[in-house]
């Protein structure tokens, strides 16, 4: 590719050329991933803490959603936002994404750079603390600036989530971390609110790029699996015995208007599919309303499910761990009290 590595700092350099916070605004297809709002929110807290601008970076074709979610960037709480357009930067692809930011983060030189822990985030991010020579923290929970050394002080989940584990990027610049969807809350969003577009031309030409596209195939089910972002969602586990009875999740969910998911176990059985597990090392969700049926409330399951306003635990066994977190715990069979419910709410 034609990135050339930055040179590495290292323990003395001067790092104070660098300066303020930087969140990629992760747009494909002419949409934003709301991620990026999600960690413009968090990166608003970085940034004023250390009392530095925060900014929007957006890479995109020269297009008007491109300029669109420059705008929006601003409307969730950047104060500038640095935009590279052109073709080359249509479709998602690694070499000229990482080449671009590449040369922003080179240019401009944030102290801080955040990315969505998405498919596409951690593609990007990995290849480009690779090029920068720096530090990568994946997908954190929690970040904060520690005072002393005023740098990022990164949390994220480590064996198997029985330990949280802080990273401190100290030598190096900018500090970088990909934090999973759903894990930061959303702020708010303020409209007509504008900030200074700084505009880079790209560097890469398209006959540089050896990744050609030569069709796009949309996934059919992306549309529909935004777990992720529904308002309700009603999970099944184990204690559903078979396959079969996950029907029983999927019809209460239907009537209520909101998506399905499971624990691990019923995603490694093939039950459900299994971008549908939900926790550790499946999908983060803070609906409004959640309901877990036959699910114990395991260390790796409670860690994506605690974000939700409501959680109704649904479990026979009154001593099951998901009644120490639930808001409302049902003592029974869920082989019976989720069809009743069922019942009930499609009378109404
Ligand atoms: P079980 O723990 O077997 O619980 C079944 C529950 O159903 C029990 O509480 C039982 O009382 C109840 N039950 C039984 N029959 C009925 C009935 N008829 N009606 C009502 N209740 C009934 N797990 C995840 O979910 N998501 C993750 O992302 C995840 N990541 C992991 C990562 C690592 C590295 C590791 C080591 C583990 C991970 N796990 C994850 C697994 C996790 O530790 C638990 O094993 C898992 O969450 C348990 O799933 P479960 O609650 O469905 O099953």
């Amino acid at each position: 590719t034609p990135v050339a590595a930055a040179p590495r700092r290292g323990a003395g350099a001067d790092l104070s050329v660098y300066h303020g916070v930087w969140v990629f605004v992760e747009l494909e297809r002419g949409k934003v991933h709301p991620v990026s709002w999600e960690l413009l929110g968090e990166g608003r807290k970085l940034a004023t803490h250390l009392g530095v601008p925060l900014s929007g970076v957006v890479l995109g074709p020269d297009a008007p959603a491109t300029l669109a979610a420059c705008d929006e960037a601003c409307e969730y709480g950047a104060d500038t936002v640095y935009l590279m357009r052109g073709e080359v930067l249509s479709d998602y692809r690694t070499d000229p994404y990482t080449a671009g930011l590449t040369d922003l983060v080179s240019t401009f030189k944030p102290e801080i750079m955040l990315l969505g822990a998405t498919t596409l985030g951690r593609d990007l991010a990995g290849a480009l603390a690779t090029t920068l020579a720096t530090g990568l923290t994946a997908d954190c929970t929690e970040l904060r600036i520690d005072d002393e050394t005023r740098s990022l002080a990164a949390t994220r989940p480590t064996f198997g989530g029985s330990l949280l584990c802080t990273i401190h990027t100290l030598e190096y610049r900018p500090q970088m971390a990909t934090i999973r969807p759903r894990v930061m809350a959303m702020p708010d969003r303020v409209a007509g609110k504008r900030g200074a577009i700084i505009e880079h031309q790209p560097k890469v030409a398209e006959e540089d790029v050896i990744t050609k596209i030569l069709s796009f195939i949309p996934d059919s089910d992306a549309e529909k699996a935004q777990l992720a972002y529904a308002d309700i969602v009603v999970a099944g586990g184990r204690g559903l015995g078979k396959p079969e009875n996950f029907k029983l999740v999927q019809d209460l969910a239907a009537v209520l208007g909101g998506d399905y998911g499971g624990s691990r176990p019923v995603t490694h059985a093939g039950w459900i599919a299994a971008d549908r597990q939900i926790g550790q090392t499946g999908k983060t969700i803070r609906p409004k309303l959640y309901i877990a049926a036959g699910i114990s409330g395991a260390i790796q399951h409670r860690v994506g499910v605690e974000g939700a306003d409501i959680i109704i635990a649904i479990n026979s066994d009154p001593n099951a761990p998901i009644f120490d977190f639930a808001t409302y715990g049902i003592v029974g069979d869920a082989l019976q009290i989720l069809p009743a419910l069922t019942e009930a709410l499609q009378e109404r």
